[in-house]
């Protein structure tokens, strides 16, 4: 018998004569879920299906992977190069030649006459890792801009730096069997049935074999919360200060690994200074979490033979996301939890191919995690690609999130946005849209035409997605799979590989250094430059990555297989291979709630979406779940504003204004709201974005709003303009 909404709204998966299935990866989110896709004898992608061998999916997807080949058939594709010489006139269609000619052109005449680093380059976490190589080589090795980044820093970009300061390299050290293992699971700002749900599937399975206690660390009653045996529901912005709160009742009552500490741990005088100060009692009056509650926790984390640790966002995403990083990893030293089987720090990342762009796109160095201020790895480089290493510069140079600004000021003049769509994405959107405005040139790159963004470039590229492309990409737990080609891009559409190819020739070093054509030949330069490294993927092919359903780095050459974890030695990548305990002095630097704007704004995803729906928007059965933006709401908070559920209001800040449909719902506290991220004209059109000092990540999820009743007649009409820019 069928009850409620199933009866009435089944998801319907299609039935069809198929004749071929086809192995690839989800590209939406970094579990990394393995998808066959069933082609008909016309060799249409009609269907998809989780791969029951896999070790991430085990045969499962969510509805975003289900539904992942109608992306082959969507509306908005781009089909053809376009240009226009100014941004107020109608694009006209053009050959590939004359718009890499042209982009080529202003590039260099930028560059010419306001110096290299006065041209930009923007890319994605979402192609594949041989395209983020090549686009390294093209950026580093030819074009020579040092203003070069991906939009991965409005995401994993506190994460990376967190890794890197406590540990001495980026890459996470655990994985998802952790959860088989584990005797205690905290989860910090990471909502997961919503947006990993393939990854809260093994956790909850893996919970329901061995009943171990989740923790749930989050201003809102997410979903995960709703399961959890204790939620923490913490004072946005100050994690740093439970986090601060735990070490101190670990040492303060002797639960910590003094063995662990004293071999594989510096710093721990001054660490252990600094959280003496950060008594729960004090504590608690500034995160907002008891004190009981903060001293059972310790001890539960520090007294579980294993205890895990994960995060999203909610910590990312804030003025101290580096600093909570940190703060997550010191009390997996504390306790002696990192690299053993179900005793990790586990951030889980962001987009498909997120991991890739940190490992191999050189934007935050050179790749394979080598940096521009080493010497060697410079000379290393430089002598790999054949050109002279005085070409690259010798620090990183400004992160996605400073280069908007630095447009602003007139420093940079032209851009290159590859596969991101700032105009939705990045906070204060009428910062955006005239940054945007005062650029000389601007170019886009995308698999689809209608992308907002576009309207403020004078060069569009269309490129493929997803499975028209052969590579590989690296997931959350360092597991590298294949995304095995399906179908060919639509009409001049082409792989981003070709594309960045294809502008090299355009430049003089283009000339000197290699551009293999495929990615196979890509990937074995990237597995000869990973020898004896960290990430190590030597011993790798696609034809073992396949057979093994992905394989988790390192892998040296001669190895059978990859490794679970990092770390488990007890050596770490500082040079006297020890981890850093390092002291976290808790700064208040938000914005907060006042009089004027009472409320804390709170955004975060859905389920049915991704990013900002330039492919769930189009897609039938994510659209009738999720259809348009909403803010949830407190009753009461509602009741005192005289906001009814389901009318719309009006969300006011200092930057600008959004109309959203009201949920009125005990998800969220008296003095928060929250609003979902992927809807253009929405929630970033009143964001703050304060950056981070380490991670350079805005602080997407604090920030002040008032919100105000509004003529629902009016509402209707904005809510509709808002949806025909779409
Ligand atoms: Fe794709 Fe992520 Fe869903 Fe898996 S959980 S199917 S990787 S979106």
């Amino acid at each position: 018998m069928l009850f409620g909404r199933a009866k009435k709204n089944q998801i319907k998966i299609p039935t069809h004569d198929i004749v071929k299935w086809k192995y690839t990866t989800c590209g939406y989110c970094s579990t990394g879920c393995s998808i066959e896709v069933g082609l008909n004898k016309e060799g249409q992608a009609v269907t998809g299906r989780g791969v029951g061998g896999a070790d991430v999916n085990r045969g499962k997807l969510c509805i975003k992977g289900i539904f992942e080949h109608e992306l082959f058939h969507s509306a908005g594709r781009g089909t053809v190069p376009l240009m226009r010489d100014k941004t107020h006139e109608p694009y006209q269609q053009t050959s590939w030649d004359m718009a890499m000619d042209k982009t080529a052109s202003e590039i260099k005449r930028i560059q010419g006459t306001y110096g290299r680093d006065s041209f930009a380059i923007i890319s994605t976490g979402q192609i594949l890792t041989e395209e983020f190589y090549t686009l390294g080589k093209l950026v580093r090795g030819c074009i020579g801009t040092n203003n070069y980044d991906g939009n991965t820093t409005l995401c994993m970009a506190s994460a990376a730096s967190g890794y890197k300061r406590s540990f001495g390299s980026d890459g996470p050290p655990g994985c998802y069997d952790d959860f088989e293992h584990t005797d205690c699971l905290i989860a910090f700002g990471s909502n997961l049935p919503e947006q990993h749900p393939v990854i809260y599937w093994r956790m909850r399975e893996a919970r329901e074999k061995r009943r171990f206690p989740l923790i749930v660390v989050d201003p809102r009653v997410t979903m995960l919360a709703q399961f959890a045996d204790m939620h923490l529901p913490i004072t946005p912005g100050t994690d740093v200060v439970l986090l601060n709160a735990l070490a101190h009742v670990i040492l303060d009552e002797g639960l910590e690994d003094r063995a662990y500490i004293d071999a594989h741990c510096s710093g721990a005088d001054a660490f252990e200074k600094l959280v003496a100060e950060y008594d729960p009692v004090t504590a608690s009056k500034i995160c907002g979490i008891d004190v009981d509650t903060i001293r059972n926790v310790a001890r539960l984390y520090a007294k579980s033979n294993t205890a895990m640790s994960i995060w999203t966002m909610g910590i990312n995403q804030s003025t101290h996301g580096s600093d909570g990083v940190v703060g997550i990893n010191s009390l997996n030293l504390l306790t002696g939890n990192i690299g053993k089987p179900g005793g990790t720090s586990l951030s889980i990342t962001g987009q498909c191919n997120a991991m890739g762009t940190r490992e191999w796109s050189s934007c935050s160095g050179l790749p394979g995690y080598r940096a521009l201020e080493k010497e060697q790895d410079r000379e290393d480089i430089a002598k790999f690609w054949g050109i002279d290493p005085e070409f690259f510069p010798k620090k990183r140079g400004l992160f996605k999130t400073d280069i908007f600004p630095a447009i602003e000021t007139g420093q940079i003049k032209g851009l290159w946005i590859i596969g991101t769509n700032p105009m939705t994405s990045m906070p204060n959107t009428a910062r955006i849209r005239k940054t945007l405005e005062r650029l000389e040139f601007c170019v886009v790159q995308d698999a689809y035409r209608d992308v907002e963004t576009t309207e403020y470039a004078n060069v569009f590229f269309p490129a493929g997605l997803w499975a028209e492309k052969n590579g590989v990409m690296t997931n959350t737990e360092r597991r590298v799979n294949l995304m095995s080609k399906v179908i060919d891009p639509p009409a001049e559409a082409k792989a981003d590989l070709w594309i960045f190819n294809q502008m090299a020739k355009r430049f003089e070093n283009g000339q000197k250094i290699k551009f293999p054509e495929t990615a196979p030949e890509v990937f074995d330069e990237m597995r000869e430059l990973s020898k004896g490294r960290f990430l190590d993927i030597s011993g790798m092919s696609y034809e073992k990555i396949e057979q093994q359903r992905g394989i988790q780095w390192p892998m040296k050459d001669g190895d059978d297989t990859g490794s679970p974890r990092v770390y488990s030695d007890g050596r770490f990548n500082y040079p006297d291979g020890k981890a850093k305990l390092i002291p976290l002095p808790f700064i208040n630097d938000n914005e907060v709630p006042d009089s004027g704007f009472p409320f804390w704004l709170n955004s975060g995803r859905v389920v049915e979406h991704f990013h900002t729906r330039t492919r769930t928007g189009k897609i039938g059965n994510q659209n009738k779940f999720s259809p348009t933006p909403y803010m949830e709401m407190n009753p009461d908070s509602g009741k005192e504003l005289g906001i009814e559920h389901m009318s719309y209001a009006r969300l006011v800040s200092r930057r600008g204004d959004a109309v959203v449909l009201v949920q009125l719902t005990q998800r969220v506290p008296r003095n928060m709201v929250f609003v979902p991220f992927h809807f253009h004209e929405c929630v970033n059109r009143v964001s703050l974005g304060l950056l981070d000092p380490h991670s350079r990540q805005p602080a997407f999820k604090q920030c002040a709003v008032r919100v105000e009743a509004i003529e629902q007649q009016e509402a209707a009409a904005v809510v509709n303009r808002a949806a025909r820019t779409f």
